[in-house]
């Protein structure tokens, strides 16, 4: 019986999991989660989890109302809250659902801690790599990926002798505008960039895939994960999102990892620690292979990809001004503050201008994080004043 904390449980990521911990509910315990506002969903999920005994909610005033209708389970809040859950609460597995730099901490923490990591947050990933890798290579913590291409790599790696690899190939669906020019862009709405063709997934993901600063972030992701040369790995430019990801190997073959895109699969994959016997839905996935479209990967028609591949060559702190710029802007976006297209030249000048630091330790990461923030609101005001 794994207990495990889930992070992130009123989310995309989040409510699968809840899914997929009801669906093998002898293997799993649920000892513990988080939500952030929507802390609504909180009654329901200890309805289905009577297991529950720590929760972390966003702000302190939800916190303490809940502790009075709940009086059994340990509350905490903000940040802090998401550490000292994770410090606290009695579990071998965390999986972390959290979006964006918010999941930093709480990666660290649970590697620190020796637990398994179940990792979707990938903003954990390509801001604090280095330190995720030390404290993989050192400590007794583990880390299984939950993204799905990262997952059909996993999956793929497995299977293939590293010497017969020539490439590893990311697939990218290309995101909501991926039949509309770049030049055409620059008035396009929240609303419309929220309608990704393949994936129904939380608002912020469905914009980095827009922007495609997803597939940069997923290139670095995967050279943490694997740690395969940065050179070796290529974007492939798929369309229905059958095809996961795939390997070209030295005979000029190809292996791949084909279903239907639904993030239950991969979810399972990571919690049953890769030991998943699927009940193989029927789809004819074989006979619709000649329906399947593939392309070359344009960079000029998608620039945030060279901005997050050029900061992860930069490496020492450049990362976290990659995420934390992004972060600002792709919110900007989405309250209609600045357009689409300015959401990369914010990025861009956040590289520009936020200081770089070599080798940053955990606090110099939270430290960039703010800087950085701060920065990017800075420029948002400077381009569009109110
Ligand atoms: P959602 O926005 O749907 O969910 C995010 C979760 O994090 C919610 O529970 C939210 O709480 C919580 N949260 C957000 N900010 C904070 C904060 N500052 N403090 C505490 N809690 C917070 O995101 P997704 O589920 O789509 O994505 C989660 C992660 O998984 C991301 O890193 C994403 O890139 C990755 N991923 C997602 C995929 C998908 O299919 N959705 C696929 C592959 C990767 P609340 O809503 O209650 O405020
Ligand atoms: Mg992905």
């Amino acid at each position: 019986m794994r207990k495990v904390l889930l992070l992130g449980a009123s989310g995309s990521i989040g409510s699968q999991t809840l899914d997929i911990l009801k669906k093998h509910g002898k293997r799993f315990e649920l000892v513990g989660f988080s939500v952030g506002k929507r802390v609504e969903t909180v009654p329901s999920i200890l309805a289905a989890f009577p297991s529950v005994k720590w929760i972390c909610v966003g702000a302190r005033c939800d916190a303490e109302k809940l502790k009075i209708a709940y009086p059994c389970i340990s509350f905490y809040s903000g940040d802090e809250g998401l550490s000292e859950i994770v410090g606290n609460a009695d579990c071998d597995m965390v999986v972390n659902a959290l979006v964006g730099f918010a999941g930093l901490v709480p990666s660290v923490k649970a590697l620190r801690l020796g637990k398994i990591l179940c990792l979707a947050n990938k903003e954990s990933l390509v801001v604090g790599g280095s330190l995720i890798r030390d404290l993989l290579n050192k400590g007794s913590g583990s880390l299984i990926p939950i993204d799905s291409e990262h997952v059909a790599i996993d999956k793929l790696l497995s299977r293939t002798p590293r010497d017969q690899i020539e490439k590893i190939l990311i697939t990218a669906s290309g995101g909501s505008f991926r039949d509309r020019t770049r030049e055409s862009l620059s008035n396009v709405t929240p609303e419309e960039a929220l309608a990704h063709p393949t994936w129904s997934m939380g608002a912020k993901i469905t914009i980095d895939s827009a922007t495609m600063m997803n597939k940069g972030f997923e290139v670095i992701e995967a050279k943490w994960l694997f740690d395969y040369p940065l050179e070796e790995t290529e974007i492939l430019m798929h369309r229905e999102s059958m095809v996961h990801s795939a390997l070209r190997l030295q005979d000029g073959t190809f292996v791949a990892d084909v279903s239907t895109p639904d993030m239950h699969v991969p979810i399972e994959y990571a919690l049953m620690e890769r030991d998943v016997d699927f009940e193989l839905k029927h789809v004819h996935v074989l006979n619709e292979l000649g329906s399947y479209h593939f392309g070359e990967f344009d960079s000029e028609r998608y620039p945030a990809v060279g901005l997050a591949l050029g900061a992860f060559k930069r490496g020492g702190n450049a990362c976290a001004i990659l995420n934390a710029a992004n972060e600002i802007a792709v919110y900007a976006f989405l309250e209609k503050k600045i357009g689409f297209l300015d959401i990369e030249e914010i990025v861009s000048s956040a590289l520009e201008g936020v200081p770089f630091v070599q080798n940053p330790s955990l606090d110099d990461l939270i430290l960039t994080d703010l800087r950085t923030r701060q920065f990017a609101n800075e420029e948002i005001c400077r381009r569009h004043p109110q």
